[in-house]
């Protein structure tokens, strides 16, 4: 089923799941494979019970997931019977093998994809037929006139890349490439995460303003430990609100309690996104148990 039926068909607040895949470089059999695995399918089990719309897997732009992510995604619709996104990025997805990775999609019966450029990797060249933009994926997709439902990512805070000559994010630059994305025929959005929901709702008015009329469903992501609040901050480009920065640092030293802030704030978070929203997507990690806490808190 369409990520966009489902929300349409929506009456109160849904939970969506993001996983990722195992990386080709580990080999199957391989005991770092066995656990990576584990913790994805207890993810699943765990959390399927809170009768998630959907469950996405990222994809690697290195490629490094080429053979496993859309794999799992079948694993999840079939095994699981959750409906899957698979995430596609430009970078490893060459134009030419578009319509075999859609052929494999179809076969698997896989409805929906998020469409995405990904992380450029320092090295990176770009390759003289290759797909530049997000906006390029989504047209190139529509192009193919297959029934997928597309999905692509919004940014509450401006993509990091999108920056003014002074530096500062390009708001307004940015909000005009997602927009772009949608007048491609993207269905549906899922948002980079963000720690103050204002930020989101001025998005959303913004994008609303601008004429982009898809649901953008906001992605959560607890801060688990001190690893997930530098990604947060450095590859997402999220802000961290002063007084949240300075209990964690309170806590350097506790594990416990920074994962218990988290969770809390995520939960303050979620309490004023209900009902206010179709469906609420879950960075999950391949952990459960801080999104398990997360739902349960807010059932
Ligand atoms: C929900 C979500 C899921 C994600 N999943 C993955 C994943 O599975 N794998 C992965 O590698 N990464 C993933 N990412 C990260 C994402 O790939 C990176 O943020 C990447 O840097 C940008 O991807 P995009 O699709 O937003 O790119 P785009 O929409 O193409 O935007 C990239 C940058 O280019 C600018 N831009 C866009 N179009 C134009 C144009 N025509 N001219 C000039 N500038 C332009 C934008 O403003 C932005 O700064 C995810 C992000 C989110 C929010």
């Amino acid at each position: 089923m369409k990520v966009s039926d489902i929300l349409e068909t929506t009456e109160e607040t849904r939970f969506s799941l993001e996983v990722y895949p195992p990386k080709t470089s580990d080999a199957i059999g391989s005991p770092r494979i066995q656990q990576h695995l584990s913790a994805i399918f207890d993810t699943l089990e765990h959390l399927r019970r809170h009768n998630p719309a959907f469950v996405s897997v990222t994809y690697n732009p290195e490629g490094k997931t080429r053979t496993t992510s859309i794999p799992l995604a079948a694993i999840i619709k079939q095994r699981f019977k959750v409906e899957s996104v698979a995430h596609l990025t430009c970078i490893a997805t060459p134009r030419a093998e578009l319509a075999k990775t859609l052929n494999v999609l179809d076969y698997l019966e896989i409805d929906n994809i998020l469409a995405l450029r990904g992380d450029r990797p320092p090295n990176f060249v770009p390759q003289p037929d290759g797909l530049e933009y997000a906006s390029e994926l989504v047209r190139e997709l529509m192009r193919h006139n297959r029934d997928f439902c597309i999905g692509v990512a919004g940014y509450p805070e401006g993509h990091l890349e999108c920056v003014t000559e002074t530096g500062e994010r390009d708001l307004d630059a940015d909000l005009k490439n997602f927009k772009k994305k949608v007048d491609q025929g993207a269905s549906f959005s899922i948002s980079q995460l963000f720690l103050d929901n204002q930020v989101y709702f001025d998005f959303v008015r913004r994008a609303r303003k601008a004429g982009v009329d898809i649901p953008i469903i906001p992605g959560i992501m607890p801060i688990m430990n001190l690893r997930t609040l530098d990604i947060i901050k450095g590859l997402c480009g999220a802000s961290v609100p002063k007084n949240l920065e300075q209990k964690i640092e309170n806590h350097r030293n506790d594990p416990k309690e920074i994962m218990a802030i988290g969770i809390e704030q995520a939960i303050h978070q979620c309490k004023r996104l209900m009902d206010r929203v179709p469906c609420i997507h879950f960075y999950t990690m391949d952990r459960w148990e801080p999104t398990g806490s997360i739902i349960e808190a807010l059932r």
